[in-house]
């Protein structure tokens, strides 16, 4: 039976840009989600940014603008990252939204009919001059235990003891400086440690399936604990100024942060719903969800059990909304070397990683490797990288593509035998089909991974033992001919039943395979023993190599740009073709414009007289270029790809009436223009000869 599946990863927090741990989630929900695509199921994957609380309000202040424009600014920068890693979210929504409002409002009507929402007068410290109450991270003070100065209002650093901000002595603000004063204030209470709550949790979070065993234990763990260690209730509202949705009837008194980010989950389908005609409460009503047997599956990192876990479930059960089906938690992504990382302030960009056209296949598939069902955490090793995506993706499984692609182009124009499916190979190849499946949907990767691979090896054994370039120079043997034609079909079709089963993964590569073997596509399982097309399109390098020197560059080592000019470099984004999101621009078809809008840009054949290296500069040559009537100095981001003497004396094409842009260099009077991929290299654009400086491009 086909399942109906409502699936979220955590919403980001908006007050910066994605790091590599965020990547990492949306990879492992967007392989989950394809494969359950391929299934035949139908999947609606949800995103948004968690867009409320005090530290997004400070945020925005510090930098000048309203809470409004700031998340927006983050909201813009998203979709580079999850185009750019193959992230295939249906929709992308902010808890920020009116429907987030709505549903956080009709949650609490119903908590509160429910006897589950209660007030409570507590003290805090407030901030005079700021005129707001402050969260632990913004109170400083001295230790109470040790005495040590400037010490956070929850925890010492000098001496690890753990204490209330209200114990610190001379507490100041961390934001004003000012002396704080503890005030009281009328605060709302979610009734967690309710006997109901309780009861209904202990039974959902036992539910086989819905909690990995880590997972479920740590929860009984909460709900079981005693003493100071007993389960509280959950202070849900914040005093203004405060950036988030105000409470009903209680002015000046807003839902604390974490009671309405996760109904952005909600806020996310229902948008979407309505966008798409479907039924938003099919997915989110006990009855109605059950009829149509929709399932609500989470993707969360190890850090946010509890809200998932406890609140969350409890606060949908007693509003009358289903609870979710699975909850599924993984651990973080620490970066090896993170001594030599820390040292230098870099970690891994994601958006520096797409900057230097490394490939978000590779990252897909070294994640992939590395993730299990369990909640543990993922090691990222630059060699371990290296090595698996070069010995194994490359060396193992594009490797039998290109090999046996040579022969059939060579000797046969392309077509294929029909591929024999009572073959050897492929025998044991379709045998893993239900393991794979399996590990796939119980989210074992990296048992499919290297499941796969041990397959792939199988495959090129089975090469090896043939000799097909044995075979090939025998080929005026009718026989022989036919036996290499054999072995390369064979080969190519398994290769193709391999692809099938690393697309979850490999998505973009596999989509090529598709094309190029005549696959029906979307590849769906079910066409998984269809065989392979008559006759394949030519051959085209499926995948390039990870080189050492990209790792360098990521992880900031010498080689690479510091990272105070790296800023500069891709700030401008005019400068060439090849600067920003590589990635995306490839894959995005822009809109078309008219011709109108084409004859704006003034471009003209221009000679580059002079080529320069800049003092601290890591990436730009100066150019000084000649254009017929006047001369033009330019600065461009190709000193990775070309020496300057090289340049001198040859023609290129330039965009003349570009504004002039001051940089940190001096000002650049236009930009040249040059090509570039996911590969690395820049390519100079040049005209033919017999253009002379100064020619308009039209
Ligand atoms: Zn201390």
């Amino acid at each position: 039976m086909l399942r109906r599946l409502f699936v979220t990863t955590a919403l980001p927090y908006a007050n910066g840009p994605f790091h590599i741990g965020h990547i990492m989630e949306y990879i492992q929900a967007d392989v989950w989600v394809r494969f359950q695509r391929m299934l035949g199921n139908e999947v609606h994957f949800m995103g948004a940014d968690d867009a409320h609380g005090a530290p997004i309000m400070l945020a925005a202040e510090k930098a000048g603008t309203t809470p409004e424009a700031f998340i927006a600014g983050i909201a813009a920068g998203r979709k580079q990252y999850l185009d750019g890693f193959h992230i295939s979210f249906d929709n992308w929504h902010s808890t920020h939204s009116p429907e987030n409002a709505e549903l956080s409002r009709g949650i609490y009507a119903r908590l509160k009919e429910a006897g589950l929402i209660y007030t409570r007068s507590i003290e805090q410290l407030f901030d005079p001059v700021k005129g707001m109450f402050l969260a632990d991270r913004y109170i400083k003070g001295e230790c109470p235990n040790c005495g040590a100065k400037d010490q956070y209002g929850d925890a010492c650093e000098n001496c690890s003891s753990v204490y209330e901000a209200t114990r610190l002595v001379n507490p100041y603000s961390a934001l004003s400086g000012a002396k704080t004063e503890l005030r009281s204030s009328e605060h709302f209470f979610f009734r967690l440690s309710d006997p109901k709550c309780v009861a209904f949790l202990r039974e959902w979070i036992n539910k086989p399936g819905r909690l990995q065993s880590q997972v479920s234990n740590k929860a009984k763990e909460w709900l079981n604990g005693e003493g100071d260690k007993a389960l509280g209730d959950w202070d849900i509202s914040r005093d203004a100024p405060y950036f988030g949705i105000e409470i009903p009837d209680a002015p000046g008194k807003y839902f604390y942060v974490w009671l309405d980010a996760p109904v952005g989950y909600f806020a996310s389908l229902k948008q979407y719903c309505a966008r798409k005609g479907l039924d938003f409460d099919a997915f989110v009503r006990p009855e109605k969800s059950k009829a149509q047997g929709t399932e609500m599956i989470h993707f969360i990192g190890k850090d946010i059990i509890y809200f998932h876990t406890l609140f969350w479930p409890a606060t949908l059960e007693y509003s009358g909304y289903k609870t979710p089906d699975q909850v599924n938690v993984h651990g973080f992504i620490n970066v090896s070397g993170e001594k030599m990382s820390k040292s230098r302030g870099t970690g891994i960009s994601p958006l520096k990683y797409l900057e230097l056209g490394m490939k978000p296949e590779w990252l897909r598939y070294y994640i992939a490797a590395k993730l299990s069902a369990n909640v543990e955490d993922v090691d990222f090793n630059p060699e371990d990288f290296i090595a698996r995506v070069n010995s194994d993706l490359i060396g193992k499984y594009v490797n039998i593509a290109s090999r046996a692609a040579g022969f059939i182009t060579k000797y046969f124009d392309g077509e294929l035998l029909a591929p024999d499916g009572n073959n050897p190979t492929n025998t044991v190849v379709y045998a893993s089909e239900e393991s794979l499946t399996g590990d796939y949907d119980a989210r074992e990767f990296g048992k499919a991974v290297r499941e796969i691979m041990r397959l792939a090896d199988l495959i090129n054994q089975r090469w090896d033992k043939a000799r097909p370039w044995d075979l090939a120079k025998n080929i005026a043997d009718p026989g022989t001919k036919k036996q290499l034609h054999a072995v390369c079909s064979e080969c190519l079709d398994a290769f193709r039943i391999l692809t099938y089963y690393l697309a979850p993964i490999l998505p973009e590569t596999a989509e090529n395979v598709a094309i190029w073997l005549g696959l029906p596509t979307p590849l769906r399982w079910s066409d998984l023993r269809r065989g392979i097309g008559r006759k394949m399109g030519p051959y085209r390098h499926l995948m390039t190599r990870v080189e050492e020197k990209q790792f360098d560059a990521l992880l900031g080592l010498p080689a690479a740009p510091p990272a105070k000019e790296q800023k500069t470099v891709s700030d401008i984004p005019k400068m060439s073709v090849q600067s920003h999101s590589m990635a995306d621009a490839q894959r995005t078809v822009p809109a078309p414009i008219s011709i109108d809008d084409f004859a704006k840009v003034d471009l003209r054949v221009a000679r580059i007289v002079k080529a320069e290296h800049v003092e601290g500069a890591d990436k730009l040559l100066k150019l000084t270029l000649d254009i017929g009537a006047e001369s033009r100095t330019v600065f461009a981001g190709i000193k990775s790809a070309y020496d300057p003497a090289s340049l001198e004396g040859r023609l290129t094409v330039m965009v003349a009436n570009l504004a002039p842009r001051k940089m940190k260099f001096g000002l650049s009077e236009g930009m040249v223009l040059a090509a570039s991929g996911e590969a690395p290299g820049i390519f100079l654009l040049a005209p033919d000869s017999g253009a002379q400086p100064g020619m308009k491009i039209k």
